[in-house]
């Protein structure tokens, strides 16, 4: 990733960090290093910086960058967004993951975690991300999914695999290609038109293999759960994750907060119909997802007074339009709106999706942390919907997106 020339001084704003506490009237140093060299009053962080600084006197709210948990680059729906990714060589789809890693950036989604994607160009994505060749979010990936044969995303390139020694091998694939996590579809969901969303498609034995597999590599494994009948036993045997949750009974969000499993809702699937409107969703798979909606809600609603850990997944893509704003933005006001705290959301954005991803420098802006951080207008503190507000991003260090041309003027070419 590219590093700036020369160390920012942001001053004048409202840091507002889950881990680091608040800091009004604050500076951050970014050092050249893209991580944050110093935070707390701007005499204070004077006094630790070196002659090369340059000062931006704004003001605003500092927040981290957002982490997006469930995201696909490079794959979409059925309807009119699978007809331009259908039969794309990789280089023409390796184009348009490059061109959603962009636009993922500049919606202030600084880090992305790919639940997946295809023939392991999400890995080459990534190096190329990390070398600074390319724009995008810091990329944590299952590579493909894995799936039973017709299994949930067989058609979008999750790897189909039948019986426990098929499945272990296909995990292992995902490891030797270099996956961060591995990502399981143990059930139906939304989009796959020959099943319900509660099909359960697994067996138990290939479950476990699944779990035990990518346990032994140091790795976590989260499934595509639709409903309890297919959660709770994959929970019984370690299951880390579980994305979507349709619908989630006490008894299961109860084992989910005994076990410190954690949530990904991605509760924007079931309420997006402008959305499926304008990507010409077929008719059946919109019926099933906003079907959905109300147990989704209240799956979601038993998970937050259980005391289960979540995290923000938008599943749709993170910048893409919607209700006036993005995805990502919506995914956190859905989740505002459900009863968690504009803190908690914040956190399921930053700090707790960090924990998840074991990445305790970011999600953060305390010292040491990589430099990703976000300016706004308005406080989020008072609502997550301050994230409209979203003027400038910056990643490493080095601003990328800076709508008013404030910090444009310390911008370092690419070396
Ligand atoms: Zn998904």
């Amino acid at each position: 990733m590219n590093t700036p020339d020369v160390p920012l001084l942001l001053s004048g704003v409202t840091v507002v960090d889950p881990v680091a506490g608040d800091v009004e009237d604050a500076a951050v140093l970014t050092g050249t290093d893209g991580r944050v060299a110093a935070l707390g009053s701007r005499d204070e962080v004077l006094a630790s910086s070196g002659e090369d600084v340059r000062e931006v006197r704004t003001q605003g709210y500092v927040v981290p960058g957002l982490i997006n948990m469930h995201v696909h680059l490079g794959l979409a729906l059925p309807g009119a967004m699978s007809d331009a990714v259908d039969g794309a060589s990789d280089s023409q789809t390796v184009l348009l993951m490059a061109d959603a890693a962009a636009r993922t950036l500049q919606a202030g989604v600084t880090t992305v975690r790919l639940v997946g994607e295809s023939r392991y160009l999400d890995v080459d994505l990534r190096a190329a991300v990390d070398r600074g060749a390319v724009p995008g979010p810091r990329i944590f990936t299952a590579c493909h999914a894995l799936c039973c044969t017709g299994g949930h995303g067989w058609d979008a390139d999750a790897l189909e695999a039948d019986g426990a020694d098929a499945f272990a091998r296909a995990t292992r694939l995902q490891l030797r290609a270099g996956a961060d996590l591995i990502k399981v579809c143990v059930s139906g969901g939304i989009a796959g038109e020959h099943e319900s969303i509660d099909t359960p498609q697994l067996t138990e034995d290939e479950v476990r293999v699944v779990i035990e597999t990518a346990h032994a590599w140091g790795k976590q494994v989260t499934a595509h759960a639709a409903s309890s009948a297919t959660v709770l036993p994959a929970l019984r045997l370690g299951l880390d994750g579980v994305e979507h949750g349709y619908s989630l009974d006490e008894e299961t969000v109860a084992l989910m907060a005994e076990k410190g499993t954690w949530y990904v809702p991605t509760i924007t699937v079931s309420r997006c119909r402008e959305f499926f409107e304008l990507n010409q969703v077929p008719e059946w798979m919109m019926e099933r997802a906003l079907g959905a909606g109300p147990e989704h809600w209240a799956s979601l609603q038993r998970a937050i007074a259980a005391g289960v850990r979540i995290v923000m997944g938008s599943d749709m893509p993170p910048y893409a339009p919607f209700d006036g704003t993005t995805a990502t933005v919506r995914e956190m006001e859905f989740m505002e709106e459900a009863g968690m705290s504009p803190r908690e959301v914040l956190a399921a954005a930053t700090s707790r999706a960090a924990e998840w991803l074991g990445a305790d420098d970011l999600g953060t802006l305390r010292p040491g942390s990589r430099a990703d951080l976000l300016l706004l207008d308005e406080d989020p503190r008072e609502g997550v919907s301050a994230l409209r507000s979203l003027r400038a991003v910056v990643q490493g260090g080095r601003p990328v997106r800076d709508d008013r041309a404030e910090l444009v003027a310390w911008t370092a070419v690419p070396a």
